[in-house]
């Protein structure tokens, strides 16, 4: 395959990627990589409106908790582009998230819906705050009181939010709650947010979507490769909500998980792990923390463990210029956004890994959030299985533009999708024209 040498818009700012890479280093370099490629559709002097956010707001959360004292937390809520419509994207919750990281994931917010193919913008929130460290009581005061001071940004049109590290379900529930209370309404006309309890406006089978849209990614690349998914071993990094339904949906088609950590503890053994055993003590405990159902191995062994499949579906910057060389996995599955740098990136392209992109591996959990937002705006409740096919045959048709992509120019699967999903972005900004 044909070297791709990385060369920037000379009319823009660069940005390093060295050692202290950042999710915002890198989505800048990844959108710097895509501008490079779009050199002759997209005009240097509107390629700043991709690269910059079109509003970043900082927030001081200032809620009294059980101990009877007032705490102060910080928010971030960056809105990256809303020319395809309302920004979506999670809330992050995180005591070492910071408003560029925000930024960054917003922006891969709007590459992903733009590929996926749904009609939003890309957003995204953070809370300065340690979700392990709350209690239940805690974090629900910390979640409305969150919904109460962004109140002006949350809207159906405007930016809807979603689960996202941290934040689950249930806080989902509560920001619906905290919304329809202010509005004086018993619910809400519109969508406000999604990933909401299906009792509340919640559509079934979103908490899975994120996982079962990983595996299917698999499948498919697998199928256009002529590789088989019965039999191939896989390792999953993360064993939260996408981890662990990723490894479960690829176990189903008939793979045989190996490797699984989460923040906690690591497990690996060649012959395949007891995955059911691990399901059911992560669903009891809440961790894999104490579990001795497995082998043990250290975590930073666990990545670099040979295996046909890797799937990173933790956090952010886990495959990168130190540990890429000795990834010895034929694909990637990018479960987790911003798992590699891209550095790492072009080592493994290098080595010929095949690298399955997050906003295209990732990105059936914003493909349900939008079946959740059209189901409410509606006022209907679509069955799992009408969720279900139709998340498949999205994932199956934009891996097929991506790949189909990559393969007619000779570029990687990350470079086709970033290619994909920024023209689209670009066209609906030149739809829209040019005045202010
Ligand atoms: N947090 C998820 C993501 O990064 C889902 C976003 C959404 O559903 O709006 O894709």
């Amino acid at each position: 395959m044909k070297r791709i040498e990385y060369r920037h818009l000379p009319t823009t700012r660069t940005h390093p990627v060295g050692a202290n890479e950042s999710l915002y280093d890198n989505a800048m370099a990844n959108l710097d990589r895509a501008l490079a490629l779009l050199d002759r559709e997209i005009p240097h002097d509107w390629a700043a409106k991709l690269r910059t956010p079109k509003e970043r707001t900082e927030l001081r959360l200032s809620p009294q908790l059980s101990d009877g004292r007032i705490h102060t937390f910080r928010a971030f809520i960056v809105k990256h582009n809303d020319a395809l419509g309302p920004c979506k994207g999670g809330i992050r919750m995180s005591p070492t998230v910071t408003l560029d990281d925000v930024t960054a994931l917003a922006m891969e917010m709007t590459w992903k819906c733009a590929l996926i193919g749904v009609p939003f913008g890309g957003g995204k929130s953070g809370i300065v705050a340690d979700p392990t460290r709350l209690k239940p009581d805690d974090k629900q005061v910390l979640i409305r009181s969150f919904t109460r001071t962004a109140h002006r940004h949350i809207h159906p049109l405007v930016y809807v939010p979603a689960p996202d590290m941290g934040t689950n379900e249930t806080d989902m529930g509560y920001i619906k709650d905290a919304i329809s209370y202010s509005l004086g309404y018993a619910t809400t006309q519109g969508s406000y947010v999604t990933g909401k309890p299906v009792i509340l406006g919640g559509i079934p089978g979103r908490r899975e979507a994120t996982g079962r849209g990983v595996a299917l990614a698999v499948a498919e690349v697998l199928r256009r490769r002529g590789d088989s998914l019965p039999g191939a071993h896989v390792i999953v990094q993360g064993f939260g909500n996408v981890g662990s339904v990723a490894a479960r949906a690829l176990a189903e088609a008939g793979a045989s998980i190996i490797g699984v950590c989460d923040a906690y503890a690591a497990f690996y053994d060649a012959r395949g792990l007891p995955l059911e055993a691990l399901l059911s003590y992560a669903a009891q405990h809440g961790s894999l923390k104490g579990c001795r159902a497995a082998p043990t191995v250290a975590h930073a062994q666990l990545l670099e463990k040979p295996c046909d499949i890797l799937v990173p579906a933790a956090t952010g910057n886990q495959i990168t210029g130190s540990n890429a060389s000795r990834i010895k996995a034929r694909y990637i599955a990018e479960g987790a956004n911003g798992p590699t740098t891209p550095q790492a990136d072009r080592i493994l392209q290098r080595r010929g890994i095949e690298v399955i992109p997050d906003i295209l591996c990732n990105a059936g959990g914003v493909f349900v959030s939008y079946l959740e937002y059209t189901q409410e705006t509606q006022a209907e409740q679509m069955p799992l299985e009408e969720v279900m096919s139709r998340l498949e045959r999205r994932m199956r048709e934009r891996c097929a533009l991506v790949f189909d992509t990559a393969r007619d120019r000779r570029w990687t699967a990350r470079e086709a999708a970033m290619y994909c999903a920024v023209k689209a972005v670009w066209q609906a900004l030149q739809a829209r024209g040019a005045l202010p």
